[in-house]
């Protein structure tokens, strides 16, 4: 049984902030997936790099930017 343990704050944040229409918008680098808070795309960021898949229980607030 493989446990990984995500320790806060030590981390490497590599969560991108982008304004589009004056919302500000949160990118996984790892999917390319916009969320509308930073604490989404972190979690999608770190399970994405984890297990080199999307959860879709995350991916389901992805938004859709045009
Ligand atoms: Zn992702």
């Amino acid at each position: 049984m493989l446990i990984i343990i995500v320790q806060r704050g030590c981390v490497n944040k590599m969560v991108k902030q982008e304004t589009k229409n004056d919302k500000t918008y949160f990118m996984c680098e790892e999917c390319n997936m916009y969320y509308k808070t930073k604490d989404l795309a972190e979690k999608c960021e770190s399970h994405c790099r984890d297990k080199h898949a999307c959860d879709t229980e995350i991916t389901k607030y992805a938004v859709q930017l045009d």
